[in-house]
C-alpha cells in the first residue's frame, strides 16, 4: 500500500546529556528542609513575640481589635473588612419602597454564573412607567453559585442593585436557603443602614426625566 508521506529520515541526536545526581540521604529523608521551615517559622514567632511585648506590633488590620494578639476569636470577633468588601446583594429602593429595578435584565446578561433570574413584568395601562421602564415581577440570585465578581452591580444602569451590605451568606443548612429572592433583597440595607442610594433617579413624568417623551416621538 502506498505511503501517503515519505517516512521522515531521522535527525541527529544534537543535544548534551543531563548527569544524573544521586541525591544524599540527607536530602532525600527531608530533615535540612523541614528544620529550614521550622526556623524560618520559629524566627517570625519570637520577632512578632518581641513586637508584641515592646508593644509596637505593626498590624493596621488587627488595631481596631487592639487586644494585642492577632489571632481572632470569631465569632465574637471579626476582622473589618475592607471598604470595598462585596458583601450579599441588596436591591436598592425608590423613595415610596419600591425596586429601582427597571428589569433591563443587564446584570443577569453580565452575570458569568448565571445565577441572576428575572421575570419582567409591564405596568399597567395608565401607569406613568408604563412604555419607558419595567419591573422585576421576580429577581432571584442563587448566592451559592454566585462567585462575588461584581459584575451584576457594574453592568446595572440604574444602581439598582449593590453588594455594600458588608454581609456575608449566613451558613444555611439548606440550598433553599441560599436562594435570594426580591423581597429578601429590597430588606438588606448598605452597611450604614440605607436602603436608598445617593445617586439621583428621575421618575418618568417628572420634569427632570431625562427620557424621551411620548407626546414628541
Ligand atoms: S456577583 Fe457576579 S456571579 Fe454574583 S450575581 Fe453578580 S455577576 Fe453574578
Ligand atoms: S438590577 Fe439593574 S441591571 Fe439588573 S435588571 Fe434591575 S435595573 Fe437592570
Amino acid at each position: 500500500m502506498a505511503r501517503a508521506f515519505s517516512k521522515k529520515a531521522a535527525q541527529p541526536i544534537n543535544a548534551t546529556p543531563v548527569q544524573y545526581t544521586e541525591d544524599s540521604f540527607a536530602t532525600r529523608s527531608y530533615l535540612p528542609a523541614i528544620a529550614s521551615g521550622l526556623a524560618t517559622s520559629m524566627s517570625h514567632f519570637f520577632e512578632n513575640a518581641r513586637e508584641l511585648i515592646k508593644g509596637n506590633r505593626p498590624d493596621p488590620i488587627m488595631e481596631p481589635l487592639a487586644d494585642g494578639v492577632t489571632t481572632v476569636a470569631y465569632p465574637e470577633q471579626k476582622r473589618p473588612y475592607p471598604e470595598r468588601f462585596r458583601g450579599v446583594h441588596r436591591l436598592t429602593q425608590r423613595e415610596d419602597g419600591s425596586p429601582r429595578c427597571v428589569a433591563c435584565l443587564c446584570c443577569s446578561t453580565a452575570c458569568p454564573a448565571q445565577c441572576i433570574l428575572i421575570d419582567a413584568g409591564e405596568y399597567p395601562e395608565g401607569d406613568k412607567r408604563r412604555g419607558y421602564e419595567r419591573y422585576p415581577v421576580r429577581f432571584v440570585i442563587d448566592e451559592l453559585r454566585c462567585i462575588f465578581c461584581g459584575y451584576c452591580v457594574e453592568a446595572c444602569p440604574c444602581d439598582a442593585i449593590r453588594m455594600d451590605t458588608g454581609a456575608h451568606a449566613a451558613p444555611y443548612d439548606s440550598r433553599e436557603q441560599f436562594i435570594y429572592d426580591k423581597e429578601m433583597m429590597l430588606s438588606f440595607a448598605s452597611r450604614d443602614g440605607q436602603h436608598v442610594t445617593e445617586n439621583p433617579r428621575h421618575e418618568p413624568g417628572d420634569a427632570g426625566h431625562p427620557g424621551l417623551s411620548r407626546d414628541e416621538h
